[in-house]
């Protein structure tokens, strides 16, 4: 169940040959992506060269009715954002796409993740006399690239200039009078994929396969690591010098919660991944008990590969209230410590009595398993084994997940029997780290040394330099002194 992590944004953009009602596809394409950004959503569509953008906060289908969506006109090619902020406030002028017009013509763009070094560029363009509108890395991509676009033949050469001076995680899709664009970061951090749709010809790119898919379109292919991908009148041309296989490093927390389970990245679905993991917990967590239940919905997954593996019968033992979402009025302090009350219930009559292996996807403070635990309990489970499908927690993340920082991660604060016991559960086990590798090699068909993933939440492995001093807070400060 979702604790205190989430994930900061999904992209998607399109190309059609015919000029048509380009928005409702990416309309489409967005709810399908919803899962990855809940605050704010954003379209921009290209009609003869002109670029129109419409965004708000709030999810798809509160920001755009049919008349916002028409009001946005025909076109051939369009882009749009789902966004939850990691880096920046929860502002209109933060959510994307990000349109600016600069010396060459407009610049439409769409951001996945967050740059390490985008203090240090914000600081340097300031100095030089920029003048920022937004606290969100996406301007700073923005600027870099339009400043680029002054020295370079096109847009294209501009990004892959641009590429030299940004790092981090960061998957675009812009698009400019003439060109849509994909891009991925070298390290590949966070997904990007590309398909067509047969019957039209169309061209799409985005956060993950699901998105295709709800747009009738055909997945292609995934974006390669360090790959710029350029749609132009209707040819594809890629551009591959910041190619690098040695740097690729997809967060693995895609597979372990982010993605939708239906979603396939770099070659594996994150069901499969989700159930190997449940598996590998049944191995090498193994307990007596009677039954095993998921946290819906990201446990769901790995609780049927536990079953599966420990031959332990699968039950429906909590279910979800699907209508509490962002828009949930938030209770008051001692009110919100019952939330679990609010958005979980449990099957009594599954539960009551038995030995229960819970399988959720991660324990970021512990106060909702705390929860969840109390919540089976009560319903009457004899014992409950907390099985947990990803490693404890134990760094921040730089690359566009909010993960809490140190003092609130409780694996940071307690061993795992500490853990064990604030939960109140009779047993504790979580994966270990070498073990989502080789589920991933494995899955991927690669050796383990070749799977190229971020898992530097949880060793501190991380694939870039880190931030000496990591910004987020400067514009939180910023938020309440305005
Ligand atoms: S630090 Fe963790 S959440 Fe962030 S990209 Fe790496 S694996 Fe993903």
């Amino acid at each position: 169940m979702k604790g205190n992590v989430n994930e900061e944004c999904g992209v998607f953009g399109i190309y059609e040959p015919e000029e048509g009602q380009i928005a409702q596809i990416v309309y489409h394409g967005l709810v399908a992506l919803q899962h990855r950004g809940e605050e704010a959503a954003g379209i921009a569509v290209n009609k003869g060269r002109v670029i129109t953008c419409d965004k708000d906060l709030g999810l798809v289908s509160e920001v755009f009715d049919q008349e916002r969506l028409s009001r946005l006109g025909t076109g051939n090619m369009a882009i749009g954002h789902v966004r939850y902020s990691t880096s920046g406030c929860s502002t209109k002028e933060n959510a994307q796409p990000m349109l600016v017009k600069h010396i060459k013509g407009q610049l439409a763009l769409t951001h996945n993740g967050n740059l390490v070094n985008s203090s240090q560029l914000r600081r340097e363009l300031e100095e030089q006399g920029c003048i920022f509108h937004t606290t969100s890395d996406t301007e700073v991509i923005s600027y870099i690239i339009t400043r680029q676009r002054l020295v370079t033949p096109s847009i294209e050469a501009a990004v892959e200039k641009a590429m030299d001076i940004l790092d981090g995680a960061y998957s675009l899709v812009l698009m400019s009078p003439a060109k849509l664009i994909a891009v991925r970061d070298p390290h590949g951090f966070k997904p990007l994929c590309m398909g067509r749709i047969p019957a039209t010809g169309a061209i799409l790119f985005a956060s993950e396969t699901a998105a295709l898919a709800a747009v009738g379109a055909e997945f292609e292919r995934d974006i390669r690591p360090g790959e710029i991908v350029v749609v132009e009148a209707g040819q594809v041309r890629s551009i591959t010098s910041h190619c690098d296989t040695e740097k690729r490093s997809l967060c693995i927390f895609e597979h372990i919660y982010f993605a939708r389970p239906d979603s396939k990245i770099d070659g594996v679905f994150a069901n499969d991944f989700r159930i190997e993991a449940g598996k590998s917990l049944a191995r090498n967590g193994a307990v007596d008990a009677d039954i095993v239940i998921g946290v819906p919905d990201s446990g769901l997954s790995a609780a049927l590969g536990f079953a599966e593996e420990s031959g332990l019968r699968y039950e429906i033992g909590l279910i979800k209230n699907k209508y509490i979402g962002r828009s949930f009025i938030a209770p008051s302090q001692e009110e919100r410590a019952d939330m679990v009350h609010m958005k979980l219930s449990c099957v009594v009559p599954a539960v009551r009595g038995k030995r229960v292996v819970l399988i959720d996807d991660s324990i970021v403070r512990g106060t909702t398993s705390a929860q969840i635990v109390r919540l089976l309990k009560d319903a009457g489970a004899k014992e409950v084994h907390m099985r947990i499908s990803s490693p404890p927690f134990m760094n921040p993340c730089y690359y566009g997940t909010d993960i809490d920082s140190r003092e609130h991660l409780i694996a940071c604060r307690m061993t795992i029997p500490e853990i064990c016991k604030f939960i109140g559960a009779d047993s504790l086990a979580f994966l270990q780290v070498d073990a989502a590798r080789d589920i991933l090699a494995r899955l991927m068909q690669v050796s383990g040394d070749q799977v190229g993933v971020c898992t530097a939440c949880f060793d501190g492995d991380y694939p870039t330099r880190v931030p000496e001093h990591y910004e987020k807070n400067r514009f939180e400060t910023m938020e309440v002194s305005t």
